[in-house]
């Protein structure tokens, strides 16, 4: 078996290997789900693995690897492993490191496609319209794959022991050469952490969009948009009630949430840098979520 390896990116053994590294002192290691798929006539399986500190309370949150055919997230993290034991030792925190294997494993966005198509019903792991509520009505009656039915679960429960004050939701963008992010905290645009990010990322040589509006007719701001009714675990994680096995459920907004995009056009060693270069900034950030909370 071989990774999709055209962009070199990390085997996904090789990631495995590195995600095992996370202290088992420190971390309790789930398994989420174990996606089954069959590749070349053969059948494969993948875990898709949270990491939840020991120690509970209010907490950081890192995903990635969502959209198989974005690495960069992943692949960031499986070096930074290290740093993260060590703020594991201080805070607590939830990592999903790579949230659809077998997506990354062959290059592809979904669970049952490798893109979208017009008029096809795409599986996102990271789908949430089950939980997120619309006037009164969940968006979809069921999840739209077993991923998505066993991650937002796994969320959910885990914003009980460890409830989020930020999360970092890695992500790439290959659809367009200029880029914004998704800030779905309560601060939206304004969010300092989103603010920060852009300008990090602009350093690296990124391009963002300054103003104007998106296709979706959102507006962008200074490279941010806010607050995005889009159906995903982001979403559900912003808002203060949900749908959750039949019952309406409040539970307690995440004060920020910024969803980081790289433009996949640049080198896959560049964007990798940037993430790193983010998450190695997750003490920093979390602090900014302390404050934000505070006020
Ligand atoms: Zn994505």
């Amino acid at each position: 078996m071989k990774t999709f390896s055209r962009d070199g990116r990390v085997p996904i053994e090789k990631l495995y290997r590195s995600y095992f590294g996370f202290d088992s002192s420190l971390w309790k290691n789930s398994v989420i789900y174990q996606q089954k798929i069959k590749y070349k006539h053969r059948p494969l399986s993948f875990d898709i693995m949270g990491f939840t500190t020991k120690r509970k309370g209010l907490a950081l949150w890192i995903i990635a690897g969502v959209h198989g055919e974005e690495p960069a997230g992943p692949n960031a993290l499986s070096t930074s492993v290290h740093y993260f034991n060590n703020l594991g030792k201080k805070l607590p925190m939830v990592i999903i490191p790579l949230a659809n294997p077998s997506g990354y494993f062959r290059d592809w966005r979904y669970v049952n496609t490798r893109r979208a198509r017009r008029n096809f019903d795409t599986h996102s792991v990271g789908d949430a319209e089950h939980i997120i509520l619309r006037n009164g009505k969940p968006l979809r009656e069921k999840a739209v794959c077993n991923e998505a039915d066993t991650l937002t679960r796994f969320l959910i429960k885990s914003s009980k022991t460890h409830p989020p004050i930020l999360i970092l939701n890695f992500h790439e963008d290959e659809s367009l050469r200029k880029l914004y992010l998704y800030s779905q905290g309560i601060l939206g645009i304004k969010d300092p952490i989103a603010n920060d990010i852009v300008h990090m990322l602009k350093r690296r040589g990124f391009i963002f969009y300054e103003k104007g509006m998106t296709r979706f007719n959102q507006p962008i701001v200074n490279g941010i948009i806010g607050n995005v009714g889009d159906g995903s675990i982001d979403e559900m994680m912003s808002s203060g009630k949900i749908f959750f096995d039949g019952n309406i459920v409040n539970k307690p907004k995440t004060k920020s949430i910024v969803v980081i995009e790289t433009s996949t056009n640049l080198p896959l060693k560049t964007r990798v840098q940037a993430h790193r270069e983010i998450m190695k900034r997750s003490e920093i950030f979390f602090n900014t979520a302390r404050k934000i909370l505070s006020n």
